[in-house]
């Protein structure tokens, strides 16, 4: 035992900021403790014992004055440098124990090593054989709560002695128990201080104050004595209290480590230890947890279903433009898409057509005339859409034809009575006509000859389930609508003319012919254009409000997470007690908002997949199209909202004061 002091104070004073101005607790104690010794600190409640035990524990810091630990000088420490203190050097035992609730006994124990970053095996094996030396064998599993107090007492005692418990503090520990439980509990100190731990001792009781060889009387916060004299030895106990003398410590396997803490492994060992700690406390709180992760579910699954729908629909269009082919350019008349004095603008006329058809440019042109009219056959009636066409309408289109035959190129121009079905048409009209080529067809006023039928195959930016029927486009004009313009000219580009040379010679000759612009064009490249700005305006809109909800989600979490560490600000305070550092309690916390967030966001990528199955299932026309990466990117986003809206609560909660937090309930 050498004589150079283990701790050393000097000039110790501690004042509260209550009320108006600072009261001072502690006025001025100086005071050293060398290796080994049993110091047994006395004086009546509110003298100020806690509040210097809680100083030369490293749990709170004096107002004034040194305090060395082991020569190295207190005062200027950053928090994790007294964690560090506290988890290497203290034991610490408390009058009301604080043990976790949650954990049992060997748990209990084993939580100092977990932040000094021991081998999980070996802080088992050692938090076991402590319980065993205390006489708890059997009392392992037990919770706290399952256990006397003089039990939970020696669960408190094995975690002060888990990390080497140099130095063991104990305020009050006898304060809580019955006159036994409490012989016991000083029977165990001294024989841990005979084993050559230093115990400093806080009691009110000078009973028990006479068992330990030092003892110094404090009164209002100053030192009144300091003696020695003989301590009082318990007598030897004759019964079942013997066997939770502890022996002295087998070999001096579990030393101090340093290094050990700051591998990699360690770290990983910690990271590990504060899921399981989050998980735990997630599976405690399962509803609320439940509740939680719903305003993120909700918020991933309406990103998810929208990003999915919006896909869909794209893919949709992009699949009907691309069915159009790409050396097409439709001449309409207006102003642009959607002119509403386009009905009225008739200077769309065959004669332009005629011209255009001797154009270098251009390799066809093929009219639409349009009207919706009032299919008959026999009592059958039905609304159809009827175009005035040219054979070419045919093939710019990609149509084919089923059964029958298709009008020619001279045949259009002469209006005969006679027309093309679609499939559609065919089945309303003739139903359970094998082949209705043939028959006749009263299309408006006119009648018609059916001569073909087209293939089943859909064609682009036509509703699926109406009525088309095609006739040539003189016999819409003339007989049908009595009108002498025409509603589309389809130009075919020749070859070896790009599509805005061709549309910038277009626009220009038919300019020149009718002497202003009253017509617009659009080719699939403008259609394509405009439908992309259509799209990136929509993902904006998108965006917003998948980000509105996610964070209305993140504030859910960040409200609970507060409520949490309220809730949970003892047990802050305990593991703080135990040495742990600010960033453990830290990861703790986000790691519990970050996994609240992870699994509420792959629940919410699940659930929008399944919806997106029914939906399917039950509305084939509905668009949904899912990517993995806007399945990737929900549960990014979810797991940055955990830490972002995750982190001011955990901030919060490794800043706590560890005594502040240890008195709160
Ligand atoms: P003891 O442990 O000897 O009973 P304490 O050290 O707990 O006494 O308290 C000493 C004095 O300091 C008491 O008057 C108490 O009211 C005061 N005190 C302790 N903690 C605080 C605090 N956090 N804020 C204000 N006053 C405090
Ligand atoms: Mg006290």
């Amino acid at each position: 035992m050498s004589d150079a002091p283990l701790l050393e104070l000097k000039e110790i004073r501690r004042s509260y900021a209550t009320g108006a101005e600072p009261a001072e607790v502690l006025h001025g104690i100086s005071l050293t403790i060398k290796k080994g010794e049993l110091v047994a600190i006395i004086g009546p409640s509110g003298s100020g014992k806690s509040t210097l035990m809680n100083i030369i524990g490293c749990l709170d810091k004096p107002t004034s004055g040194s305090y060395k630990v082991s020569g190295r000088d207190t005062s200027g420490m950053s928090p994790d440098e007294l964690a560090a203190l506290r988890r290497d050097f203290f034991g610490f035992i408390f009058q009301r124990y604080h043990l976790l609730s949650h954990l049992n006994a060997l748990e209990n124990t084993e939580v100092p090593s977990v932040y000094s970053g021991f081998k999980k095996d070996k802080r088992r094996s050692r938090a076991f054989a402590l319980l065993k030396r205390l006489g708890l064998g059997d009392k392992a599993l037990h919770a706290p709560s399952q256990l006397s107090g003089g039990q939970q007492q020696r669960v408190s005692i094995a975690r002060a002695l888990m990390n080497g418990g140099q130095i063991i503090l104990a305020d009050e520990p006898t304060g809580a128990l019955d006159t036994k439980s409490g012989v016991e509990v000083m029977r165990i100190l001294t024989s841990l201080n005979a084993q050559g731990h230093t115990v400093i001792l806080v009691t009110h009781d000078p009973r028990i104050a006479a068992h330990a060889r030092r003892v110094i009387t404090i009164q209002d916060g100053a030192i009144v004595s300091d003696e020695e004299h003989e301590p009082e030895v318990y007598p030897d106990s004759e019964d079942e209290s013997a066997h939770s003398q502890p022996e002295a410590e087998e070999g001096a396997e579990f030393t101090l480590r340093p290094g050990w803490a700051t591998s990699l492994r360690a770290y990983a060992d910690r990271f590990s230890e504060a899921g399981a700690m989050a998980l735990r406390a997630m599976v405690s709180n399962r509803l609320r947890t439940l509740l939680t992760m719903l305003g993120i579910i909700i918020g991933i699954m309406a990103v998810v279903m929208v990003v999915a729908l919006a896909r869909g629909a794209s893919d949709n269009i992009i699949s009907n433009i691309s069915s159009m082919g790409t050396n097409t350019i439709s001449v309409m008349p207006g102003e642009r898409m959607g002119d509403v004095r386009s009905g009225r603008v008739r200077t769309l006329k065959v004669s332009d057509m005629k011209a255009l058809q001797g154009q270098p440019f251009v390799d066809s042109v093929s009219p639409v005339v349009q009207k919706s009219v009032l299919l008959r056959s026999g009592n059958i009636e039905n609304n159809a859409t009827v175009y005035g066409v040219s054979s070419e309408y045919f093939r710019v289109y990609g149509m084919e034809i089923g059964k029958g035959r298709m009008f020619s190129e001279k045949e259009a121009g002469e209006n005969p009575q006679i027309c093309v079905i679609d499939v559609n048409t065919a089945r309303n009209m003739f139903p359970g006509v094998s082949s209705p080529v043939g028959r006749k067809l009263l299309v408006g006023d006119v009648p018609m000859m059916v001569i073909g039928v087209l293939t089943d195959k859909e064609v682009a930016f036509r509703p699926q389930d109406a009525l088309y029927v095609y006739a040539p486009y003189s016999t819409l004009m003339h007989k049908l609508s009595n009108q002498d313009y025409l509603s589309t000219l389809i130009v075919r580009i020749a070859s070896g003319f790009s599509t805005p040379v061709a549309e910038a010679s277009l626009t220009g000759f038919l300019k020149a012919r009718h002497g202003r612009k009253d017509f617009f064009i659009q080719s699939s490249d403008t259609i394509m254009k405009s439908i992309n700005q259509a799209t990136s305006t929509f993902t904006l809109l998108i965006s917003a409000i998948a980000v509105i909800s996610l964070v209305v989600g993140g504030i859910g979490v960040m409200n609970i997470m507060l409520v949490s560490v309220t809730e949970r600000t003892r047990e802050i305070g305990i593991r703080m007690a135990v040495g742990a550092r600010q960033s453990d309690i830290m990861t703790q916390f986000l790691i519990e908002s970050v996994t609240v967030c992870i699994i509420g966001g792959l629940a919410g990528v699940i659930l929008s997949v399944v919806t997106g199955r029914i939906i399917t299932a039950f509305m084939p026309s509905v668009p949904l199209s899912f990517s993995a990466a806007s399945i990737i990117v929900a549960v990014l986003t979810s797991s940055a909202i955990g830490m972002i809206f995750g982190f001011m609560p955990a901030r919060n909660a490794a800043r706590l004061d560890p005594i502040e937090a240890l008195a709160r309930e």
